[in-house]
């Protein structure tokens, strides 16, 4: 629960002015904002300044402002099996009341400054929580050979390793054995 002052030129920096402070009234808006930097996990995030698409819904309510919304946002990263380059989109879905007084409210909760709310750690919050911890290029990505590193979508379904016969690996054990005995 920090209470900075919101720059309300800033992207995410909401302004309630139409709601007033009557409770039931509401309000809904779409913006597209610019994604907030350093929004990533792991292997994928979403880039910095790409286009959020944002459904809103404010509504007045007795302690504050409860914000209820959708969020869909391109993500950019790496594939977890064969390490190529990916890119994909999801949506996320958030809610989050906004208190008016920091009395009514908890050590975690969201304040309004006057008449504006910062979205952007509700989004960010939402949208950490959906990231794939695995991300894939494709459902069926085949990932890279365990022997060689190679991609196995280049090297094909053909692409294997001769395994040594257990039994010869022993026997070249042995010869080595004997070399050094003749040594010593
Ligand atoms: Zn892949
Ligand atoms: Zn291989």
């Amino acid at each position: 629960m920090s209470l900075h002052s919101l720059d309300p030129r800033a992207p995410w920096v909401i302004s309630t002015h139409d709601l007033g402070r009557r409770p039931g009234s509401m309000r809904t808006l779409s913006p597209v904002l610019p994604a907030p930097a350093d929004l990533a996990v792991g292997m994928i995030g979403v880039p910095k300044d790409a286009d959020v698409e944002l459904d809103i819904r404010l509504e007045a309510v007795m302690e504050g402002v409860l914000v209820t919304g959708t969020a869909q946002t391109p993500l950019t990263g790496e594939c977890s099996r064969c390490l190529d380059p990916l890119t994909s989109e999801i949506e996320v879905d958030f809610q989050e009341l906004y208190f008016y007084s920091a009395e009514d409210a908890a050590e975690d909760d969201l304040l309004l400054d006057g008449e504006l709310l910062d979205l952007e750690p509700v989004f960010r919050d939402a949208v950490v929580l959906a990231l794939p911890l695995s991300p894939v290029c494709g459902e069926d990505c085949p990932g890279l050979c365990a022997e060689c590193g190679i991609r196995l979508a280049e090297a094909g379904p053909d692409h294997r390793h001769e395994t040594i016969d257990a039994r010869w690996a022993t026997l070249q054990g042995l010869v080595v054995e004997q070399e050094d005995d003749q040594e010593g």
